[in-house]
């Protein structure tokens, strides 16, 4: 009797790894066809760490709408480099969510953009918005183990289209996130990458003609953009051969903010 019930137990164990192992191989079939070794196998550049002093230029680069299907070829670029950047973050795409965690692990800021990213209903009232702006950082908190602490507002805070759906609420809104001690974040630098650039030849030309001349630079592109995520592997080394230091938003670091609108 104890034999039989040692072989059905035995059966059980050999029964729930084969099962364990369809299920991994279930993930790896949802996974991307990009490979980072294609990247990482290459010659890594070993960057030194950087002093900041009265000349450093900075560079802001921050990434909206993601995270999505060529995220994770961007983490990789970005990881070569050694270059922390800004994730501001959306649930377009709730089957990328788990890069959140990988993000914040690799030293990246991941911080609420929108969790549905609907202009007519974010900004149809305060709440709302709200409402929708703490669902994201419900995912942000759980992706992460931090809320977030700056934010960047769907159009930007200068936007007028939030005026078709409600007068004032850009004002009201700006207001509140300040009165609760997150920074928002507009942008100075425009890669063109969601209207106007679509090549990552274009979305290098844009970055650097924006940066250069300025001391510090808040860098708005979409890491939903294959040729922005391209242009990455150009516009990066560029610039830290250039001499430019990357960081990653904070709350003391430069706003970038625009004037309000509505
Ligand atoms: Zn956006």
């Amino acid at each position: 009797m104890k034999k039989r019930i040692a072989a059905a137990l035995l059966l059980l164990l050999c029964f729930s790894m084969l099962s364990c192992a369809c299920k991994n191989k279930n993930n790896e079939d949802a996974a991307p066809a990009f490979n980072e070794d294609d990247i990482t196998s290459e010659s890594v550049t070993v960057t030194e760490p950087t002093t900041i002093g009265e000349d450093s230029r900075i560079l802001y680069l921050t990434f909206d709408d993601g995270p999505g299907a060529y995220t994770q070829h961007l983490l990789a670029t970005l990881a070569k480099y050694n270059v922390k950047v800004t994730f501001f973050v959306t649930n377009f795409r709730p089957e990328w969510r788990f890069l959140l965690t990988r993000e914040a692990r690799e030293g990246h800021t991941v911080a609420v953009h929108s969790y549905s990213h609907e202009y007519s209903n974010i900004y149809s009232s305060t709440s709302a918005y709200w409402n929708d702006f703490n669902k994201m950082d419900d995912v942000v908190l759980a992706c992460t183990g931090h809320r977030t602490e700056v934010m960047r507002f769907p159009g930007g805070s200068s936007n007028t289209i939030s005026s078709s759906y409600c007068s004032g609420i850009m004002t009201t809104l700006t207001r509140q996130m300040l009165d609760k001690g997150i920074s928002y974040i507009d942008w100075d630098v425009d890669s063109y990458d969601a209207g106007g650039a679509s090549s990552s030849e274009e979305v290098v030309e844009n970055l650097q003609r924006g940066v250069s001349d300025r001391k510090v630079s808040v860098i708005l592109c979409h890491d939903v953009k294959s040729y922005t995520v391209e242009a990455m592997e150009t516009f990066i080394p560029w610039a830290l051969e250039e001499g430019y230091i990357f960081l990653p938003c904070t709350p003391d670091s430069n706003p970038a903010r625009h004037s309000v609108n509505n």
